[in-house]
């Protein structure tokens, strides 16, 4: 998270970050995030197809960043005062980290259960990036 992401590399893998995109085995049936590599439930090598999860999951970890945040998230920083991380763990089973949203990520703790919604994630080089983020279900 962080990491400098260039426009054509985001471009490549808009369709993922507007929604997840997990990985079904073919052999056991188990969900792995991202679809690609090895089946983490059988270690099965190319038996992942990709499938579109409901979004919605249980919070497994999670943490604030209220200061020290990587450059591309300095004016959202300023904006929201705080910015929530979460690990959440799929109704499918795959794990996918994400970040809050519609909510103050301080009242957010392990065990509550979160959605996935499309938000504005921040602006690089003129172009607003786009993905998919978690609120707490209503
Ligand atoms: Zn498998």
């Amino acid at each position: 998270m962080g990491a400098y992401l260039s426009v054509p590399s985001w471009v490549r893998n808009l369709d993922s970050r507007y929604r997840f995109v997990l990985g079904e085995c073919t052999e056991c049936g188990g969900y792995t995030f991202p679809p690609e590599g090895a089946c983490v439930e059988c270690n099965a090598v190319g038996t992942l197809e990709p499938v579109e999860p409901a979004g919605t999951g249980e919070v497994v970890a999670q943490t604030v960043i209220e200061s020290g945040a990587p450059p591309e998230f300095a004016a959202l920083l300023d904006a929201q005062g705080a910015i929530g991380v979460v690990l959440v763990e799929l109704d499918e089973g795959a794990r996918v980290p994400g970040m809050l949203t519609d909510c103050d990520p301080r009242e957010v703790a392990r065990g509550d259960r979160v959605e996935s919604v499309v938000r504005r994630i921040y602006e690089q080089e003129g172009i607003v990036r786009y993905g998919a983020k978690f609120r707490p279900e209503p």
